[in-house]
């Protein structure tokens, strides 16, 4: 056992689905989002997935030292659970921790988080399925591998990456490091179970969806065509045989506490064309950023996507709803 157990982060990934997703939807949300920094997403809904994959993540971290074979967690292989901390210790460690990197007061819901992990516990007391990884951040690169094959790599597969051609973002943008001039285009993802299952022998990768919503049998349909998990399809073919797909397990984080695992339906032809149009955005995102560093577009120029169902979606209305109606300060 190790004298310092180890606090495993889940933190965002830097160019993962949160940077990339809004501009497959909507370019002047991308701008504000990114460019401006303003976050729209419901930050107490924000914090309590946090922390719900802060306690999970540290759960399953210690199964997986538990099994006969231990796991590898960042290269290394742990065969003992207390090599971890304890999810509940995990859990009060990271609301200090947030609180002291940007003032957020996370502290109202430790004890939801703890009921809901109390709970968990009593609906899946048991785990079959063989633990391969934990909270594992994957990196792909746009490029060609060995065989002359466009595609997103990971670094064993990459022979040759496509590079950003974009003169005049030699320098990026202070709040778009990820795309330069003459640099690799990046994706980045934490995954968060990497399991073979008992059943089927295949390797799947688990979502934790902490939701305060329903985790009714037709959830997963939803995600089928949600791009993060194009990122996971591409990972988790190169990574493990007889790759399966993507779980969610979704969490409940309210009575009745209810857990459900559903498979993600497969969507392979959006899979193969994820590349061909990831390499497109990140041009013309790249573009519409060299017109406004140098002022020749403005924040009017970013197209608005003007349509009922995004810009009033299933939460509510989009955090930019009433700027880009009216105009005015971001
Ligand atoms: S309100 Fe509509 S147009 Fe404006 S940022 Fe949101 S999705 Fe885009």
């Amino acid at each position: 056992m190790s004298n310092d157990p180890i606090f495993i982060n889940t933190g965002r990934s830097p160019a993962g689905w949160s940077f990339w997703g809004p501009a497959f939807s909507c370019d002047q949300l991308w701008f504000i989002k990114t460019v401006l920094g303003r976050e729209f997403v419901n930050a107490d809904a924000l914090t309590q997935g946090t922390m719900g994959h802060i306690i999970l993540g540290h759960h399953y971290a210690r199964l997986g030292a538990a099994q006969p074979e231990g796991f590898v967690f960042e290269g290394k292989t742990y065969t003992d659970p207390e090599d971890f901390m304890d999810p509940e210790d995990a859990l009060r460690r990271w609301v200090r921790e947030i609180e002291k990197e940007n003032g957020t007061d996370a502290s109202p819901f430790i004890h939801n988080t703890l009921t809901l992990y109390r709970n968990y516990r009593v609906r899946e007391p048991f785990f079959a399925d063989r633990i391969l990884g934990v909270e594992m951040l994957a990196k792909l690169t746009l490029g060609y591998d060995k065989e002359g094959n466009f595609g997103l790599w990971t670094d064993t597969n990459l022979e040759t990456p496509t590079l950003l051609d974009c003169p005049g973002l030699e320098v990026p943008h202070p709040n778009v490091p990820q795309l330069q001039h003459g640099q690799p285009i990046i994706v980045t993802k934490r995954l968060d179970l990497i399991v073979r299952s008992s059943r089927n022998g295949q390797v799947y990768i688990d979502d934790h969806k902490v939701t305060g919503g329903s985790v009714g049998p037709t959830v997963a349909e939803k995600y089928a065509m949600d791009g993060q998990f194009s990122v996971n399809d591409w990972v988790g073919r190169q990574t493990w045989d007889n790759y399966g797909g993507v779980r969610l397990n979704l969490v409940q984080r309210r009575d009745p506490w209810s857990v459900s695992k559903q498979n993600v339906p497969p969507a392979p032809y959006r899979n193969r064309n994820f590349p061909r149009q990831l390499f497109r955005k990140a041009h013309h995102l790249a573009e519409m950023l060299v017109g406004t560093m140098s002022g020749e577009l403005t924040q009017a120029d970013w197209e608005q996507t003007q349509t009922d169902l995004l810009c009033y979606h299933r939460f509510g209305k989009c955090g930019a709803f009433d700027q880009c109606r009216l105009g005015g300060a971001a």
